[in-house]
């Protein structure tokens, strides 16, 4: 009895054994898993693994540029800039932003004679000068931008370069003198008037028909700031407003550029600064700031 016991023993695990090299011998279907250091979703086109099964840590997709977890600004971003007006160079982890300050759309502020010259739409006066093509701002920043333990006071002057090549400033006009209503009347549809360093933005463009290019209340890319941080329009990619957004209105998450990476990058904060101005950058640079000269 024992030894039949022992031989119906045997034959079930023998079936069993067999049973299961079976399920071993079936063919299984083997991909390519890329490693996702950084946990963004994104793999490292670099780093792959071959295996029926997702190994942890891996991911099929392998569009990551930047697996480190440090995040690099998405040289697509650069397309955005007027090349008319821009040039951008790439050396090592620098990238050098360099621009003669000439728009490429109209204003009042344009000599009567040049083609881009049109009356004023929303500007009530105009400050002394006209664009001229004598400027020249260059900012080098990192290809890895970070965050600063402090935030920075920005000062007068060039603060960051917007896509059309004309200079970002803040929100003040002059030492210890915010943007006041008789200052703002002589902004025109972009936001812009001249002063003695040149045409400059203070604030975001209007909705007007004349203004085709500049961003107003949406998604667009409008420029670099000094630290390095790309800054966009009031929205996201996906047509929301932000709700996270710091002081300056920067905050970490995808990017029309940044391929589904979450980076850091500033917006124009929804928020009038009073009637209808939105100030394009008026809080702290939260990086590192560098020169613009
Ligand atoms: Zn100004
Ligand atoms: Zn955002």
């Amino acid at each position: 009895m024992k030894y039949l016991t022992f031989s119906i023993l045997l034959f079930l695990g023998a079936t069993v054994l067999i049973s299961s090299c079976k399920e071993d011998d079936e063919p299984c279907i083997e991909t390519i898993w890329y490693e996702d250091a950084d946990d963004d979703g994104l793999g490292n086109p670099n780093v792959s693994r071959v295996s029926c099964d997702q190994p942890d840590g891996f991911v099929a997709d392998n569009t990551d540029p930047n697996d480190t977890g440090i995040a690099s600004t998405p040289l697509s971003a650069f397309d955005e800039f007027n090349p008319d007006a821009v040039t951008v160079s790439f050396d090592g982890n620098e990238i050098t932003i360099e621009s003669n300050g000439v728009p490429n759309h109209t204003s009042p502020y344009w000599e009567e004679t040049h083609p881009l010259y049109i009356e004023r739409v929303v500007a009530v006066a105009q400050t002394p000068g006209r664009i001229n093509d004598t400027r020249s701002y260059s900012l080098t920043v990192s290809n890895t931008p970070e965050l600063a333990a402090n935030g920075t006071v920005t000062g007068l002057g060039p603060i960051g370069i917007a896509v059309s090549g004309v200079p970002i400033f803040n929100d003040t006009e002059g030492p210890n003198n915010p943007l006041e209503e008789m200052i703002a009347e002589t902004l025109d549809y972009a936001g812009a008037h001249n002063g003695p360093s040149g045409y400059h933005y203070h604030i975001e463009s209007f909705d007007v028909p004349e203004n085709t290019l500049l961003s107003h209340n949406d998604e667009k890319l409008v420029g670099i700031m000094s630290d390095g941080f790309l800054i966009y329009g009031r929205k996201e990619a996906d047509g929301s407003y932000p709700t996270d957004l710091d002081e300056s209105g920067g905050h970490f998450g995808t990017t029309l550029h940044s391929n589904g990476e979450e980076i850091y990058h500033y917006h124009i904060i929804n928020e009038y600064y009073f009637g209808n101005v939105v100030v394009l950058f008026g809080g702290e640079i939260q990086g590192t700031p560098n020169d613009i000269f």
